[in-house]
């Protein structure tokens, strides 16, 4: 099994060596720079009382407040909880958004809990956890964790508090303060970086394969199909389909609502074989880490690749892809809309002043542009690949505010 902590400080590593980071900055950027690991007692329907694991991982915090999800998944590992903290100071830096990194975790499998029971898990994590607030650090959603569950922090932490902060946990319903776009946000600036590089490429309007039909995979290929984009192939955990002259992304997505699985959608066929080796101008992984390995990576025909998902394509496999042509948006770039929207959530409950989902669009489109502009021009600079560049960015803000604040 990778080690995705490993995995993130290689990446750390090779920014560092590029930019000659100060040793220093790097031995503190190499470890969190608060990790707790503490229990919640839960009292479960049949009267037991169960103990759960939860994590959070605060990386640094000289960009701003910690910000970010909370994962709930079974077989959560501290490493994991760490990486994915390392990875949100990097995509906050490279989007511009004055935050450090975050990430929380409670070690549960929530289809095995009943409501009662999974509400008492999240509010226990708040309780144990006492966050500091919207000025210090923000709990977000992740795997496991939804606007209800969000709704349920923001509870307790008012609740514990006695203010209203709705700026204090990220991700939460509108009707308490969350922002508008917050569900799309991610898939539209995947959309979007997908647009932009394969413009470049000469491939707009070209054809496109989805991993994952989630969230942000659906999103992702109802934007693009918008875009005059062909979405030929599609898949999520049931199977994969494919139709040469463009899925209807829209039918799909009412398909997938009704029935739980994109496979079985009239007027498509099931792909013969693996989605990642689907012959198409542009690949979107939008599912979990690691699918895209060296073992695999010989067989990919997309030119270029857009990880909607955190991490979806190994280390190993990227010398691969790179070496024959191949062009990669990574993820601390194109799945960036996310943490884009969340931070417009922070400022909007921070003003009290709400924005049309018109507004938040506009918005995220510019600062997804400026991201990619200013990430390919330091790519072109140093004449590395896009995902070195974006380290590279991410760490010139991180050090010059570490500088600053006298901590080499
Ligand atoms: P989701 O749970 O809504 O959807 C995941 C989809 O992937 C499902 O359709 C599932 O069936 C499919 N899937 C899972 N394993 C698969 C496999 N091995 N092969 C094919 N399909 C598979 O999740 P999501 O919110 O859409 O997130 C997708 C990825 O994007 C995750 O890696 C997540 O960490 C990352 N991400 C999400 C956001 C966000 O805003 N939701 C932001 C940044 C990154």
């Amino acid at each position: 099994m990778s080690d995705v902590w490993e995995e993130a400080r290689l990446n750390l590593r090779k920014a560092a060596e590029i930019m000659d980071l100060e040793p220093e900055l790097l031995r503190r950027l190499s470890t969190p720079m608060r990790f707790t690991e503490f229990t919640i007692p839960v009292r479960m329907d049949d009267g037991r009382k169960e103990l759960f694991t939860a994590y959070r991982s605060l990386h640094q915090d000289a960009t701003g407040p910690t910000k970010d999800g909370t994962r709930v998944r079974p077989g959560l590992t501290p490493g994991e909880i760490k990486a994915l903290s390392l990875f949100m100071s990097v995509k906050h830096a490279v989007a511009d958004i004055p935050a450090g990194g975050g990430k929380g975790g409670i070690v549960a499998d929530p289809s095995r809990l009943s409501e009662g029971e999974y509400e008492r898990l999240i509010r226990g994590f708040i309780r144990r956890l006492l966050p500091k607030g919207a000025m210090a650090d923000v709990p977000g959603a992740d795997i496991g964790t939804d606007a209800r569950a969000m709704a349920w922090m923001l509870d307790e932490y008012e609740q514990i508090s006695g203010c209203h902060s709705p700026a204090a946990i990220n991700d939460k319903p509108a009707a308490l303060g969350g922002s508008e776009g917050g569900h799309e946000g991610t898939g539209w600036g995947v959309a979007e970086f997908a647009h932009l590089a394969a413009t470049e490429l000469g491939l707009s309007g070209g054809r496109v394969a989805v991993q994952g039909f989630g969230q942000v995979g659906s999103i992702t290929a109802l934007t693009l199909e918008a875009k005059g984009y062909k979405v030929i192939a599609v898949s999520d955990l049931t199977g994969a389909i494919c139709d040469e002259k463009g899925l209807n992304v829209k039918e799909l997505l009412a398909h997938a609502a009704k029935s739980g699985a994109v496979s079985g959608f009239a007027g498509a066929k099931p792909l013969p074989g693996p989605i990642l080796g689907t012959d198409c101008d542009i690949l979107i992984p939008a599912a979990v880490q690691d699918v895209i390995d060296a073992t695999n990576a010989p067989g990919i025909k997309a030119k270029l690749l857009v990880e909607a998902a955190n991490a979806p394509i190994a280390p190993s496999a990227d010398p691969i892809l790179l070496a024959s042509g191949k062009t990669i948006v990574p993820d601390v770039v194109a799945n960036c809309g996310g943490v884009i929207v969340c931070d417009f959530e922070r400022t909007q409950g921070l003003s009290n002043d709400y924005w049309s989902v018109e507004t938040v669009r506009e918005k995220l489109m510019s600062r997804v542009r400026r991201v990619y502009l200013e990430t390919k021009a330091i790519s072109r600079e140093l004449n590395v690949p896009m995902r070195q560049a974006a380290w590279v960015k991410a760490l010139k803000k991180i050090r010059a505010a570490m500088l600053w604040r006298g901590w080499s």
